[in-house]
C-alpha cells in the first residue's frame, strides 16, 4: 500500500524488455518516457492506474540490472527494496530473448513469486507464441502473453492484475467525495538542486532515487504525506533542463511535465542551490506560475553549505530580489534539505498561501476597503478628465482575479492598478501570492 492508500503494482525487468510501453499503455498519460536507446528509462516513475472503477498506484521500476555498478546499480538496489512494499509485480521478459540479466531478475523475485505474474512482452502476433513453453517452466504461477506495444492481450494482463489485489483490504476514499488531499505541491528547480532529497526528507523514507549524477530525476513521482492533520499531494517533477542534442526528446517532455505539473499545484516550491543562485530556466517557470496565478516559495536549498561570510540571509534574500522581480511577493525560506533543517517552517508556510490561494473576498467587504483605498490616494487627473473607479468584484480563485470597474478603460494608469493591487494583498491577505487585475470600463448607471 502507498501513502495515498492504494494497493501497489509494480512493473520490473530488464532494460529494453518494454515497461514503459506497458506503463504508458495503462496509466495513459505520456509519464513514462520510451526510448529505443537501451536503459534510457531507468527511473522509477509512477501514476494511478484506473480500471472498473478500482485504482493503483503503477510504478515503473526502471532497469534492472542486478550485477553492474554505477547509476544502474543505485536503482537496481531501490527497485529490489520496493518488491517488499508491492501488492502485485509484473515481470516483465521478452519473448525469444532470455539474457542474463533476465535469470538474475527472476531469482531476485523468488521469494515474492506468489504475487507475480510473469507477462512475456512483444509476442506482437500468434505466430510468436511458440516460444511460451520455456517460460511456463520458470515456476510463476501465472504467464500471459502480451504485446505492449500493440496492446494484445493487455486487458486480460490486467484483468489478472486486478483479480491479484484484494481490494477489501484498501478503504474506499472519503464518501462524501471530499478530496483526498488538502494541497497540491509541485516541486521543481533544475537538476542538482535537490528536489529528490527534499522528497526524500519529506516521505522520510528512501524512495526517489537520489544521487550525485546529474539528471537522474526526470519523471512526475506523486507522493503524500501528512502535516498539522493535513494532506499534502507532493509532485516531485524531473528538473527542467537545458535542451541537450543527446536527449532531445527526453528534454521536450520534461519541461511539458514540468509546466503541467504547475498547473496541477497550489503551491511551487521553486528550489534554487543557495550556493549558485538561479538559473535561467527558473526564470521561465517563474513567469509560468504567475501566469498561472499559483503560490510560490523560493526554497533557498543546501543553506547548511554557506559559510560565515556569506551566511547572511538578508543578503541573499535581497540579490533573489533583485534577479527574480516577477516573483517579488513571494517568501524566500533556507533550508537545508540534507539535514532537514527549517522544513517544518516551509511546509507551515506553504499551507498559508494555499488559503489565500483559496480565499474568496465578500464584495461588501471589497468595496468597502477600495473606498478607503480611494480615499487615501485618489486616482489621477488625465488632461481634464478625471479617472474613476466605481467598484471591484473577485470573480476567481486560484488564480485570484479581481475585476476593477473604472469610468475610462482607455489610458487607465497601470500604476494605479499597482497600487490597488498592493493594498488587496496587504490589506485583505494576498500577501503571498500572484494575484491579478482586470480592468474594465463601466458608466455610472
Ligand atoms: P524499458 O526499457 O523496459 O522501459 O523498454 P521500453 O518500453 O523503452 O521499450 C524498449 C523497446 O522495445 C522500444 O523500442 C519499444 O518500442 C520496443 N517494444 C516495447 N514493447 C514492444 C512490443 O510489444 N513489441 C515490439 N515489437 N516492440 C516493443
Ligand atoms: P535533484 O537533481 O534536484 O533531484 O537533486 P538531488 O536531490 O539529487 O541532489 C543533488 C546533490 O545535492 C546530491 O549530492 C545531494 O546530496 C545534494 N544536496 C541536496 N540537498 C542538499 C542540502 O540541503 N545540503 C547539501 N549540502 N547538499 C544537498
Amino acid at each position: 500500500m502507498d501513502a495515498a492508500g492504494l494497493p501497489v503494482v509494480i512493473i520490473v525487468g530488464r532494460p529494453n524488455v518494454g515497461k514503459s510501453t506497458l506503463f504508458n499503455r495503462f496509466v495513459r498519460k505520456r509519464q513514462a518516457i520510451t526510448d529505443p536507446t537501451p536503459g534510457v528509462t531507468r527511473d522509477q516513475v509512477s501514476g494511478s492506474w484506473e480500471r472498473d472503477g478500482k485504482t493503483v498506484l503503477l510504478t515503473d521500476t526502471g532497469g534492472i540490472r542486478p550485477g553492474s555498478g554505477g547509476m544502474d546499480a543505485i536503482v537496481s538496489r531501490k527497485s529490489l527494496a520496493s518488491f517488499d512494499g508491492a501488492d502485485c509485480i509484473i515481470l516483465l521478459l521478452e519473448i525469444g530473448e532470455m539474457t542474463g540479466e533476465d535469470q538474475e531478475v527472476i531469482q531476485s523475485l523468488r521469494p515474492h513469486a506468489a504475487k507475480v505474474i510473469l507477462a512475456v512482452n512483444k509476442v506482437d502476433t500468434e505466430l510468436r507464441e511458440d516460444g511460451l513453453g520455456d517460460y511456463w517452466g520458470l515456476g510463476f504461477p501465472e504467464v500471459i502473453s502480451v504485446s505492449s506495444a500493440h496492446g494484445r492481450n493487455c486487458d486480460e494482463l490486467a484483468d489478472a492484475v486486478f483479480r491479484k489485489i484484494d481490494f477489501s483490504l484498501f478503504p474506499l476514499p472519503d464518501a462524501t467525495g471530499a478530496s483526498t488531499h488538502d494541497i497540491t505541491v509541485a516541486i521543481l528547480g533544475k537538476p542538482n538542486t535537490g528536489k529528490s532529497t527534499l522528497m526524500n526528507r519529506l516521505l522520510g523514507e528512501d524512495r526517489a532515487i537520489v544521487s550525485e549524477i546529474p539528471g537522474t530525476t526526470r519523471d512526475i513521482l506523486e507522493s503524500r504525506i501528512d502535516f498539522k492533520g493535513k494532506t499534502f499531494r507532493l509532485l516531485d517533477t524531473a528538473g527542467i533542463r537545458r535542451k541537450s542534442k543527446v536527449n532531445e526528446d527526453v528534454e521536450y517532455y520534461s519541461v511539458n511535465r514540468a509546466i503541467a505539473s504547475i498547473e496541477d499545484a497550489d503551491v511551487v516550491f521553486l528550489l534554487i542551490d543557495a550556493s549558485e543562485g538561479l538559473a535561467d530556466q527558473d526564470k521561465k517557470i517563474a513567469a509560468q506560475i504567475v501566469k498561472k496565478g499559483r503560490g510560490v516559495i523560493l526554497v533557498l536549498n543546501k543553506w547548511d553549505k554557506m559559510d560565515g561570510s556569506r551566511k547572511s540571509f538578508k543578503a541573499a534574500e535581497d540579490r533573489l530580489r533583485f534577479q527574480f522581480p516577477v516573483l517579488e511577493f513571494a517568501p524566500v525560506i533556507p533550508v537545508s534539505a540534507l539535514s532537514g533543517w527549517n522544513i517544518e517552517s516551509l511546509l507551515s508556510r506553504s499551507l498559508e498561501i494555499n488559503i489565500q490561494i483559496h480565499k474568496r473576498v465578500e464584495t461588501g467587504i471589497l468595496n468597502r476597503a477600495l473606498e478607503a483605498w480611494i480615499r487615501d490616494n485618489p486616482p489621477p487627473r488625465d488632461g481634464r478628465r478625471q479617472f474613476k473607479v466605481r467598484f471591484m468584484t473577485q470573480v476567481r480563485t486560484r488564480p485570484v482575479r479581481f475585476v476593477l470597474f473604472v469610468n475610462r478603460r482607455d489610458g487607465f494608469p497601470p500604476a494605479y492598478v499597482g497600487y490597488i493591487k498592493n493594498r488587496l494583498r496587504h490589506d485583505l491577505g494576498f500577501r503571498d501570492i500572484p494575484i491579478e487585475i482586470e480592468v474594465r470600463a463601466k458608466d455610472r448607471d
